[in-house]
């Protein structure tokens, strides 16, 4: 390991019990036997900020390395001397958190606040994702919508209240947004997208557009067919009657491509399944707060995540939530990988 400088992730805990030290977070921990002084130091130095070469002053070189590196193997070790502040900002509790995305909380929230984001739909999983992303620091949200504020939508699309009733959505949307933080730029567009070429009103720089929309039925596919050739990383989610998904999150230049998945996942279908999906061309009518809020907030933890560290654990692939069992799982389709996009 080259001798820069090192410290221990904030969000890592560790104990000298008798003769190991233990550094654990979460469910996982890394022990290390030896003697508990010299253990004690090491842990001390790492966590205050330490380099390679010091801790050498206390153990052989051999027996450093090979410590460092099974930490480094869990990306434990950051090269930030110090976690970075933001006192004043709504997400300075959130930098410690980010290290459990990476290593570099700093330059993972320097990216956040770089964002660029398209959200198709900003009714009761587009404005759940749009708060997230505001209070996470993202840099600009492009919101789309062409719809009113109804009373019917106020038992889940908390972005808006009675006073917005009969407005545009996106315009009541930028208004409560803005009131959340004024470190976003909003982009309200209200438009009904019902093609690709509808979607030529975003820039086609954006990190990342959400589908967030539920008509027409292939409103995702109909987004892929712009953000794949414009080269824009895309992700969808959806709630409906007992389940609700999130993913795939599709990165063009990285092998992605929803038309693949889809293509997986038409061919694992039984026939009534088909039969089922021809039938269902609405979506449901019916909907309930709170199973739309866990698919929206998942779906906005795996956005704000990949936007920061360029990976969640939806990217190509589904995560299924069915809200009765409280079960959680990926869809066994193979993963959204795509040969033709491998090289793109
Ligand atoms: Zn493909």
């Amino acid at each position: 390991m080259p001798d820069r400088p090192i410290r221990l992730v904030p969000t890592l805990r560790w104990v000298c019990q008798d003769d190991a030290l233990t550094l654990l977070r979460d469910t996982k921990a890394v022990r290390v036997k030896g003697d508990r002084e010299t253990l004690t130091l090491i842990a001390s130095a790492l966590e205050r900020g330490t380099t390679r070469d010091e801790l050498t002053l206390h153990a052989p070189a051999d027996v450093i390395d090979a410590f460092l590196a099974r930490l480094d193997a869990e990306n434990w070790l950051s090269s930030e001397l110090s976690t970075p502040e933001a006192p004043g900002m709504p997400w300075e509790r959130q930098l410690g958190y980010l290290t459990l995305f990476g290593t570099e909380a700093g330059r993972m929230q320097e990216r956040l606040r770089a964002a660029r984001v398209g959200i198709l739909g900003v009714g009761g999983i587009g404005g759940l994702v749009a708060q997230h992303l505001v209070g996470a620091g993202a840099g600009a949200l492009w919101l789309i919508d062409d719809d009113v504020v109804a009373t019917h939508n106020l038992n889940r699309q908390y972005l808006f209240s009675r006073k917005d009733l009969g407005r545009p959505k996106v315009e009541a949307a930028v208004d409560a947004l803005t009131a959340q933080s004024e470190h976003t730029g909003y982009h309200p567009i209200r438009l009904a997208v019902r093609s690709a070429e509808d979607l030529s009103v975003l820039p086609d720089d954006l990190d990342l557009l959400v589908c967030a929309a539920d008509v027409p039925t292939d409103i995702a596919l109909i987004c892929w067919r712009w953000a794949g050739p414009a080269g824009v990383a895309l992700v969808s989610g959806a709630v409906g009657l007992g389940s609700g998904y999130w993913g795939p999150l599709v990165v063009p230049g990285r092998g992605g491509c929803l038309d693949c998945f889809d293509h997986a996942k038409r061919a694992r279908m039984s026939p009534l399944e088909h039969e089922l999906r021809r039938a269902l061309t609405d979506p449901t009518p019916y909907s309930f707060g709170p199973s739309n809020s866990v698919i929206a907030a998942m779906l906005a933890h795996d956005v704000c995540q990949y936007l920061a560290s360029g990976d969640c654990a939806s990217l190509n692939r589904r995560a299924i939530l069915r809200f009765g069992e409280g079960l959680s799982f990926f869809d066994p389709s193979p993963e959204s990988r795509c040969p033709a996009h491998e090289n793109d």
